[in-house]
């Protein structure tokens, strides 16, 4: 395979597009803040601000013509304002052409704004969205208010863009209309017979239309474009890893044989340690996922292979998302190589002055042979003198350029073992692990029993407390896992709080409170108190979410449910159920639930199994949602639905191998054409592993 030539350079061609948000037409420092929260930073991201449907207008000439519900645009007469004494809403009263009266409604404290838009006695033309309340009809801030005569300025198919406070969509859509006015034409990277057979419009064309009203074919070629970019990086970051040079690490068993396991090994696990072994007597490096359900046992599998490093004379590497899963792995494995010669080491951030420098000593000298720790255990200051794996646990919480950092710490390319606790649908490993070779855990240990999963309603919460209180007087324990709020970390907070002071009123100092943003000293001492039994009901917002290991804590509380997916549901469900004890899981509810919610919940209920959580995960996201929110930070789409990548990643995958097997690689014209679309959508990471390696 071709992989020649410079890609390390972004294509000028794509140099407008890459200008700041600043330098576009009608960007002030007003709006810096809502574009920031819509993540509009550049003139790419606003062409690729995609509406979520369209409003489609009727022009009447009085309001008869019209139902509630739908769009109109009307000519009105403003003939009084009622402004409310309490903070309610200020009104506009305004008649028609025939003497329909309907009243303009406006939130907020701004009422000049809506005086000045309508001044009384001026006939107006207004669009917006007929609505009545009780007898009267209404219309909540119009979208458009003009001259009569300009009523031809307000459009009958509009786009609805996702807004933030302090931007309207009128504002938006020209601000985008704008970004579009820069657009470069860009060279076509899809194979031509691909283009015909789903008649594809040009991606200039099919932003122009994407924009400009309801068009599958458009927005299937968008989705395409950045799956297409997604399996190309992931297939040169593969190929680039072929041509690398690994040691081949056979081991004599040694270690291996002498290790006394306190359990028999399940199947799978057998069998992925089978086919990581393999892996690793390979001279080209390892690249693997490893995936399994929480408690499938993956930490016994991640040792194996450590093992299988110490005992050619190298070192192996464990990263950790968090501080308290590295001390968790840190103490377990420790506690499994007792007697083996074999030193193990943790360095975090937290390890400072005098041991950290005895512990880096100890990495540059090969006395450690396993090191177990956060990110800090990749820094700059940290030389290793033969590392020879790394794993990382819990994959998901990292990103594929942190993926790809971490193969630059070794004197050759060290194997790299990555493991998930996600269970991600057959369909979707091609698009998010594609580069990677994956082994699944798809069985538990035995003898794990069910967990008594029940959806209870939030109102019955005085029920929940008694039946804690039970719990704890049996010497049990507990995790309260508070609700995401909204999508900002202090609100959570607050919610996990407020639940934390009721409970301690209650249950006094057995109560703990663990929360993304306290200090990580601090939450190590709550974790630790609820390890050793001190604390018995832990309350958190979903830090907890990954790999804690309390096989005494059997019952697992979590508040307004509806609002976590089903993966991560089952991620926190996944905390209990680790002793031999029967475990409960209660899944409190809010009212009003929408179906999909309903769905998701009576699905936790009937199934343990991970792996067919995650295929009706994706079967009720449908098409509506763009995958990689704020949970899933790896490979996230921008702009292909979930639906659209299990449609297009295997045709895309083909594309990909064509262009590099068949049609000349990067360096031939569509190759050319192909590093405009990877850099389009920052899938440069080929080239990231190209200067690295
Ligand atoms: P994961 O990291 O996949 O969530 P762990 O490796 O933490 O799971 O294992 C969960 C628990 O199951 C641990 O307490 C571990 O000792 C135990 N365990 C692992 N494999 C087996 C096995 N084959 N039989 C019995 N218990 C096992
Ligand atoms: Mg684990």
């Amino acid at each position: 395979m071709r992989i020649s030539g410079s890609i390390a350079m972004r294509p000028t061609i794509l140099n407008p597009l890459f200008a700041n948000a600043e330098s576009l037409k009608g960007v002030g420092p007003k709006l810096s803040k809502p574009l920031e929260r819509l993540g509009l930073g550049r003139v790419r991201d606003f062409i690729y601000h995609l509406p979520t449907g369209f409003v489609e207008r009727k022009r009447i000439e009085n309001l008869d013509q019209a139902e509630p519900g739908e769009h109109i645009i009307v000519e009105i007469l403003p003939i009084e304002y009622k402004s409310a004494y309490n903070r309610g809403p200020y009104r506009v009263q305004a008649v028609d052409a025939i003497g329909n009266h309907i009243s303009l409604i406006y939130f907020g404290r701004n009422t000049g704004w809506a005086r000045k838009q309508l001044p009384l006695d001026e006939k107006k033309i207004i669009a917006g969205k007929l609505e009545i309340y009780g007898e009267t009809l209404q219309m909540v801030h119009p979208d458009h208010v003009v001259k009569p005569g300009e009523a031809g300025q307000i459009e009958t198919s509009e786009p609805v863009y996702p807004l933030a406070d302090g931007m309207t969509q009128k504002r938006l859509a020209g601000l985008i209309a704008n970004a579009m006015a820069e657009t470069p034409d860009l060279p076509e990277w899809i194979e031509p017979s691909l283009m015909e057979k789903h008649d594809w419009p040009s991606w200039n064309d099919a932003l122009a239309l994407t924009h400009g009203g309801e068009n599958e074919r458009a927005r299937d070629r968008l989705a395409y474009d950045e799956i297409f970019a997604n399996q190309l990086a992931l297939m040169l970051v593969r190929a680039a890893n072929r041509g690398r040079k690994g040691r081949p690490l056979t081991g004599d068993g040694s270690l291996r044989d002498a290790l006394p396991l306190p359990f028999e090994l399940t199947g799978a696990q057998k069998r992925a340690i089978g086919e990581i072994q393999g892996d690793l007597e390979q001279d080209t490096p390892m690249l693997r996922l490893l995936q399994g359900d929480v408690g499938s046992g993956k930490t016994i599998v991640a040792v194996m292979a450590l093992l299988a490093a110490v005992e050619c004379g190298k070192q192996g590497a464990l990263l950790a998302p968090t501080e308290i899963l590295a001390r968790q792995h840190y103490e377990s494995i420790s506690r499994l190589l007792q007697g083996l010669p074999v030193n193990v080491a943790i360095l975090t951030g937290r390890d400072k002055g005098k041991a950290r420098e005895a512990t880096l000593m100890g990495i540059a000298d090969g006395s450690i042979h396993i090191v177990i720790g956060t990110h800090a255990i990749f820094q700059e200051a940290v030389q290793y003198k033969d590392l020879a794996l790394t794993i990382i646990d819990e994959q998901h919480r990292f990103g594929v350029s942190q993926r790809l950092m971490l193969s630059k710490k070794g004197r050759m390319t060290p194997h790299f073992l990555a493991m998930t606790a996600t269970p991600i649908p057959r369909t979707l490993t091609l698009s998010q692990y594609g580069e990677m070779d994956v082994s699944r855990l798809d069985e538990l240990p035995p003898g794990r029993q069910p967990i008594d999963t029940r959806v209870i309603s939030g109102e019955r919460l005085d029920e929940v407390i008694a039946g804690l209180a039970r719990h704890i007087e049996k010497d049990g324990q507990a995790y309260w896992v508070c609700p995401l709020v909204a999508e900002s970390e202090s609100s959570d907070l607050a919610a996990a709080e407020e639940r934390a002071v009721q409970l301690k009123a209650r249950f006094g100092d057995k109560v703990g409170l663990v929360h993304g943003q306290m200090k990580p000293e601090l939450k190590d001492a709550v974790m630790e108190d609820f390890v050793s039994g001190k604390i018995a009901v832990l309350v958190s917002t979903t830090v907890i979410e990954v790999g804690v290991d309390v096989p005494n804590s059997t019952l697992m509380i979590i508040e307004a449910a509806e609002r976590f997916g089903l993966a991560q549901l089952h991620q926190l469900r996944g905390r209990v159920g680790r002793g031999s004890d029967k475990s409960v899981c209660l899944l409190l509810r809010g009212n009003g639930l929408s179906d999909t919610a309903r769905e998701r919940l009576a699905l936790m209920r009937a199934s343990q199994d991970g792996f067919h959580l995650a295929e009706e995960d994706l079967r009720l996201r449908g098409g509506g949602e763009v995958l990689g929110t704020r949970q899933s930070g790896d490979n996230a789409f921008r702009t292909a639905r979930a639906e659209q990548v299990v449609r297009f990643a295997p045709t895309a995958n083909d594309d990909a191998r064509l262009l590099i097997d068949r049609d000349g690689g990067l360096d031939s014209e569509r190759g050319q054409a192909a590093r405009v679309a990877l850099y389009l959508f920052e899938r440069d990471v080929g080239a990231m592993l190209l200067r690295s390696g």
